[in-house]
């Protein structure tokens, strides 16, 4: 099968489909407002000085971050548009794709 016609497919199927992605939060820009984890609990929680922890993922001093390939990708995006200081990013494995799903 080629890829196209597993695009189409996709497209035209499930629009529930779940899609591979990674959220990473930038920790030298968040600023602790908690916006994050109050309105998206499934990708983030209170991590150290109550700034954002990446569920499940790996954290250093300049960063946390996972990948995720469940289908609430709109929560984390939705996280990503509030945050005051736009320290969270969310990467789709296929962006072409996710934006044809979406
Ligand atoms: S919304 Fe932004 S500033 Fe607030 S805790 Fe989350 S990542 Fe940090």
């Amino acid at each position: 099968m080629h890829l196209k016609q597993l695009e189409l497919e996709i497209v035209a199927g499930d629009a529930n489909l779940m899609v591979k992605y990674k959220i990473e939060v930038d920790l030298k820009t968040c600023v602790s407002t908690g916006a994050c984890f109050a309105s998206d609990r499934l990708h983030f929680q209170s991590g150290k000085n109550q700034q954002s922890n990446v569920i499940g993922g790996q954290t250093d001093e300049s960063k946390t971050s996972n990948v995720f390939d469940d289908n609430q990708i709109v929560d984390a995006q939705a996280a990503a548009k509030n945050c005051p200081v736009s320290a969270i990013t969310v990467t789709p494995n296929n962006p072409k794709l996710h934006k044809k799903i979406v």
